[in-house]
This record gives structure tokens, sequence and C-alpha cells, in this order.
């Protein structure tokens, strides 16, 4: 078999220059015109050989660049020193930016005539840009506080945003011990942080720590395990200061504190009030009762041996003593109200409550003929007796503050507004003077005299169960024409219930 011709070092050369294609090897005329092709041509710039061959160099430039002059200077540089070496952009075919390692050569014979130049170049955009992250990132860091250290918390960097948080230098920090140095308090046992880390390789929470000059910073952290193959594992920590943040937490922790226990203390007193109205009425009541008694008796049995004035006295002082009953009963319901809860979380009909008030108050109903009329009304979120005493004082006034000459004619109706519902107790009495329409819901606040008997309590009390109960009540009146009270109350949506009686009259007929 002939011997295969040993291949030609030319050969050869040509094969190793065309495998380099990470590269660009080509060479230009002393024009600067390119005068042959690579592999890595089409590689990295786009350029098939026919469309490589015969093109100027200044075609890898930037245009700005191109128009500066940089590819003659480049050729005039490697002609004068026999090389050029750059680090810098050019662009593909289609205008695309790389980042590229050049290399220029002036090529010359022996005779040191110009013969062109070989180019080397070396796409290495991916290195810069991963630099330029890793630069990106390590500014970044710097900006923040974040220290790494080992798992048993041996400081191994220091940001200089960790310096200006804490006080200390990287100097004087790095090596030492985070927690000892920083006194850091944990909001749980650093064994069992450690353990959440292992687990979940992150661990978040608030610190409290102490800087160079012993000032006390919160900071939330975040903990980040960096695991390595090779070694014991260490900890990334980012810290952000919440200082100012939790210092307004525990001003308004405090504040709150404090609000509370006035609101306790409000509260003991109210109640504190309340019960020593409740005693001092109650024993009040008993000398009333007794001492009527005795007035009563002394009428009935000495009555004659009285003159005119004698017994006009007696039946003052009875009349008197009745209206003090009056009073001692109205402070004693308004002490009592509100000792229970008000608002409720069962609904009440106010139907019933309505019924119950009348019932209660039928004697007056029959004496003065009052005709009551109902429309639908719906369940509200308030306690029965108190519902109760509400309807019941308002009936009656409306009945009291009457008309001469005229029956009662009093409507109770409901309509809902927004989350409440809004009832009206209206009738056809004597009505209110605009400047008494706040007033009359003050304690003792009453604008007729002793011709009608009344504590001047009973308003009093019924602001006091609709406010309790969330709610507000006020009255609109015209002076002989007649008053309409109206009250909101929280209770369930949905139409009033179904009153199969429709409009229903409660008068001297009531059951
Ligand atoms: P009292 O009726 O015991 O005097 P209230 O607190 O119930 O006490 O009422 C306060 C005052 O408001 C009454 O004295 C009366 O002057 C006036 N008032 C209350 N309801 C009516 C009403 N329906 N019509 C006219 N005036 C009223």
């Amino acid at each position: 078999m002939p011997a295969e011709p040993e291949p030609s070092r030319k050969d050869l050369l040509d094969l190793l220059v065309a495998e380099l294609n990470e590269h660009v090897i080509v060479l230009a005329n002393k024009d600067g015109y390119f005068t042959t092709w690579h592999p890595g041509v089409e590689r990295h710039f786009g350029y098939t050989a026919e469309e490589f061959i015969g093109q100027h160099l200044e075609v890898l430039l930037p245009p700005e660049e191109r128009l500066k002059g940089d590819g003659p200077r480049e050729l005039a540089e490697a002609a004068q020193n026999g090389r050029a070496s750059d680090t810098r952009w050019l662009v593909d075919k289609s205008e695309q930016r790389l980042f590229v390692e050049g290399i220029t050569i002036a090529l010359r014979d022996q005779s040191k005539r110009l013969l062109g130049f070989g180019k080397v170049l070396r796409d290495v955009t991916e290195r810069r840009n991963a630099e330029e992250d890793l630069r990106a990132l390590a500014s970044a860091l710097e900006q923040s506080s974040v220290m790494v250290r080992s798992f048993d918390g041996v400081i191994e960097h220091w940001t200089e945003e960790c310096e200006r948080l804490y006080g200390w230098t990287a100097r004087e920090a790095v090596g030492k011990n985070v927690y000892e140095l920083l006194k850091t308090n944990f909001p749980e046992p650093l064994e069992q942080i450690e353990r959440k880390l292992l687990v979940y390789g992150t661990w978040q929470g608030e610190l409290g720590q102490a800087c160079r000059d012993n000032r006390q910073v919160f900071v939330s952290a975040r903990w980040v395990l960096l695991s390595d193959a090779d070694g014991p594992p260490a900890i990334i920590s980012t810290d952000s200061d919440i200082t100012g943040r939790v210092e307004v937490q525990r001003e308004l922790e405090v504040a709150h504190e404090k609000l509370q226990r006035m609101a306790l203390e409000l509260e003991r007193s109210n109640e504190e009030l309340a019960e020593f109205a409740r005693i001092a009425s109650h024993d009040l009541s008993a000398p009333i009762t007794s001492t009527r008694w005795l007035v009563d008796l002394l009428a009935l049995r000495h009555a004659k041996e009285l003159d005119a004035e004698g017994q006009k006295s007696l039946k003052q002082i009875s009349l008197g003593l009745e209206r003090m009953a009056d009073l001692v009963r109205g402070i004693l319901t308004h002490a009592q109200v509100g000792r229970s809860a008000i608002g409720s979380s069962e609904s009440t009909d106010a139907r019933k409550a309505l019924d119950t008030a009348i019932e209660n108050l039928q004697r007056d109903i029959e004496t003065s003929g009052a005709v009551i009329s109902h429309h639908e009304l719906p369940e509200v979120w308030v306690d029965p007796q108190a519902l109760t005493q509400l309807f019941q004082n308002l009936l009656s006034n409306a009945i009291k503050y009457k008309r001469p000459e005229i029956s009662p004619v009093i409507k109770v109706t409901a309509v809902r507004q927004g989350p409440m519902w809004q009832l009206a107790v209206e009738d056809n009495g004597i009505g209110i003077g605009s400047e008494w329409l706040e007033r009359i819901f003050q304690p003792f606040q009453r604008l007729h005299g002793l011709e009608i008997a009344g504590s001047g309590i009973g308003l009093a009390t019924c602001k006091k169960i609709v406010t309790r109960a969330g709610g507000r009540i006020w009255v609109e009146s015209r002076v002989n024409y007649g008053s309409t009270f109206l009250f909101t109350l929280p209770g369930p949506d949905g139409s009033p219930r179904n009153d199969s009686r429709g409009e229903s009259q409660a008068a001297a007929s009531v059951p």
C-alpha cells in the first residue's frame, strides 16, 4: 500500500485555525480589506465568506467609531508598532453589539515591506456581562446592611451599610461573634432559629441589637443559608432598620394601654355612680312610701279637724310625695338601664316589645282614649326589656302631652336606613318648641310645669338605651300639631316582620 502523503504544515495550520472558532482569525490587505474568512466570523459576526471577503475592517466598528476614523487609526498604530490591541464594542451583521478583545498584527516580509494585517478577535460579551452583574451586585450589597458569617456567628463580611447602622467598622467587626458584638435579642431561642434555617434554608424575623454607642436598634432580619459542599455552611443576613416603626408601635401600645385603663376607670366610676343612684333611690323609696301612707291615714282620719287651708296643705303634701316617688322610680330605672348589656347578639322582635309596652300602659291608654297603630316592625339587636322601656317612655309621653279635648293618636313605623333600622313614634299632642328639641333628652329637663306629672328623666333613659345600642335619637315637632320621636337601632336586614293583622290598633280595647 502506498504510504499516505504527509499533510503540509500549511494545511495543518489552516485546520488548527479553522478549529479555533471561539476566536475570529482573519487576514486583511495593507489597505485594511479582508482577504480571508474564518468560521468564527460567521459564528460571532454573522457574515458568510462571500459577504465578508473584500469588506473593510471598519465594517466591524460601531457607526459612531467608524465616523471618528478609528479604523485607519488602528491600522496606522499596528503598522507603526507592529501590533495594536484593544478591548472594545464591535457590531455584527445585524448591528448587535459584541464586547471583543482584539489584536491587529502588521505582517511584513523580510525586507520589512508591509504585506497586510492579521486580526485575532475574541467575543467576551458574556464574561463582561457577568462581571458587570457581579459589580452591580457587589455595589447593591454594599448599600444594604448585609453580613456574611459562619454558622456559629463569626463575621466574615461586613458591608459599609452595616457600619452605618451599627457603628462598627468592617475591620472591627470581621472575626467577632455577631451575637456577642450586637448583644442580639432574639424573638425565639437561637437553637430553634438555627434548626429552621437548616430545614428551610431561610429565616426571617425581628431582632433587637445594640450599636457601638449602646443605642438600641430594631431590625427586620432575613437570613439565608449558604451551603458549601466543601466546607461548613455560612449565613448571609440582610438587616433593615425598623427602629422608627417599632418605636411608634410601642408608643401606640402604651397609649392604647393608657386608654384602656382610663376606659376601665370610667366604666368603674360609672358603675359606682349607677350603683349609688340605685341604692339611694331604692333606700329613698321606703320612707317616701311610709310617709305617703301616713299622710293618707292623716287625711282619712283627721281631715275633718283641719280647716280649708290645712286640708289644701295636706293635699299638696300628698301630691309632692307622689312626684317624689315618680322621680325616685325614674332615677332607679335610669340607673338600672345599662347594668346589663343593651346591645344583644340575638335579635328582639320590636313588635313584641311594643305590645308589652302597650300592655303596661293599658290604664293610661283607656283613660285617655288613645289609639295606637303600628306598621310592620323589624327585628333589632337590642335587649328586649330595654326596648320595651324605650317604647313605654315614648308612648307614655305621647299620651301625657296630649292636646286638651283631643284623644291621642299615636303611630309607630320603621324604615331601613343603611345598616340600621329607623323607628318613629308620632303623636298629635301639644308639640315642643324648637329651643327645647335637644334639651329634653338631658336628665331633669322638663318644659312643662307641675300641671303634668313627670320626673324629667324618661327621655334621658331613652337616649341612654339607644346610644348604648349604637343608635341615635332625636325629635321633630310642631307646637300644637304633634311630635315625632325618631331613633335608629342596629338590626338584621330584610323587610320588617310581616304583620298578619296589617296595621294594628291598640286602644281602650287592648286585651
Ligand atoms: P317627663 O315626661 O317625666 O317630664 P321626659 O324626660 O320623658 O320627662 O320628657 C322631658 C320633657 O320633654 C317633658 O317634660 C315634656 O316637656 C317634653 N316631652 C316629652 N315627650 C313629649 C311629647 N310627646 N310631646 C310634647 N312634649 C314632650
